[in-house]
């Protein structure tokens, strides 16, 4: 299929938009030493002054890290800002749509409910697989994106490779893959495809794998040209100093987040394990995450006796398919023979 170009999926009055020119992009070299460009105090250092608008330093590390180009980066606070930045940027509210699997992490949803975009919701299949027949089925010439969550949440499994690539060459719009869990998967990153694919959005998260929700930076990887409407388009100055400065310790740590990777895999493995044998447990599901949903004999009144107890674990039980299920987090050695040690005794 003819995929449309990037001026017509973006909105027209994005498309045209010229961006607010903060000081900082109009300066942003380093030789000089007296700054009297931005009505900052000269009191207070170093949080007197605004932060780098593009957050060169962080992206640079990046770059390496994930193998990618700086300018294939966007960065912003927490994923869900640059889930809601590719609504702002591609649909049109009250006229476009998107299509996304169902169940899947609920922010796409309450997303397109701010925008007011039409929300489409494809069932997975039993084994909670897509069929990229059946989500080209629910596009229109109106559907802008497609969202993909892999390994998606709250079920926990890879999507088939096959069927997203199948979708990438069918689909004529922007596909957004969200690998918030890839660091867990052990499976080759959609990340590495977007030179092959300029309308490939994949997102990633300080937030899981290394260990940093409390500082809020979410990423996006695409080509530059999406990219440059996403920094069109956002605050000026969206990841702000502490976080910048955070972001850079916590990329040096990267052969301690291995070592917090392969522990948490191991402890899933046991996890897994242990909740089939609890007679309370009906299933567990395949996971590539670090987490895993698994289906109960009774998930709400086994929700509150946990909470009794002093544990917490999210209760799925409403969300499509996943009837009777808990969606429990991979925690530390103590905290999941904890959990284990009060169902035994439930
Ligand atoms: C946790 C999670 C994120 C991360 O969101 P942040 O805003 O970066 O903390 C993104 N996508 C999915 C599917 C998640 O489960």
């Amino acid at each position: 299929m003819r995929k449309k170009t990037l001026q017509e999926l973006v909105r027209p009055n994005i498309w045209a938009l010229s961006p607010y020119s903060s000081a900082r992009n109009e300066y942003s070299g380093t030789e000089a030493n007296v700054f009297l460009d931005a009505n900052e105090s000269p009191y207070n250092q170093p949080l007197n002054r605004y932060p780098d608008p593009l957050q060169r330093q962080v992206k640079s590390m990046l770059a390496k890290i994930k193998g990618v180009e700086p300018e294939q980066i966007f960065l912003g606070n927490g994923s869900d800002e640059a889930i809601d930045l590719i609504y702002r940027c591609f649909t049109r509210p009250g006229i476009d749509n998107v299509v996304a699997i169902e169940p899947t992490y609920g922010m796409y949803k309450v997303c397109a409910d701010i925008n007011e975009v039409e929300y489409r919701p494809v069932k997975l299949d039993d084994h909670f697989q897509m069929s990229a027949d059946q989500m080209m089925a629910a596009c229109d010439n109106y559907t802008k994106v497609i969202w993909i969550c892999s390994p998606n949440n709250p079920t926990g499994n890879l999507i088939d490779r096959d069927e997203i690539e199948k979708l990438l060459e069918d689909f004529n719009g922007i596909v957004v893959i969200d690998e918030a869990y890839s660091d867990f998967s052990g499976k080759p990153a959609f990340r590495q495809e977007i030179n092959r694919n300029d309308h490939l959005i994949v997102l990633n998260t300080m937030s899981k794998a290394w260990g940093g929700a409390a500082i809020r930076m979410g990423m996006a990887f695409a080509q530059k040209e999406i990219i440059d409407i996403f920094n069109k388009v956002k605050y000026p100055y969206n990841v702000n100093l502490l976080t910048q400065e955070k972001a850079i310790e916590m990329l040096q740590m990267r052969f301690e987040v291995d070592k917090w990777v392969k522990s948490i895999l191991i402890e899933r493995s046991r996890m897994i394990s242990s909740f089939k044998l609890l007679p309370i447990c009906k299933e567990v599901f395949p996971t590539d995450a670090n987490f895993f949903l698994a289906r109960m004999t009774d998930a709400q009144k086994i929700y509150d006796y946990l909470i009794e107890h002093g544990i917490i674990v999210r209760n799925r039980s409403r969300v499509t398919f996943c009837e009777n299920c808990l969606r429990v987090t991979i925690g530390n050695k103590s905290e999941n023979s904890q959990l284990l040690a009060a169902l035994r005794q439930y």
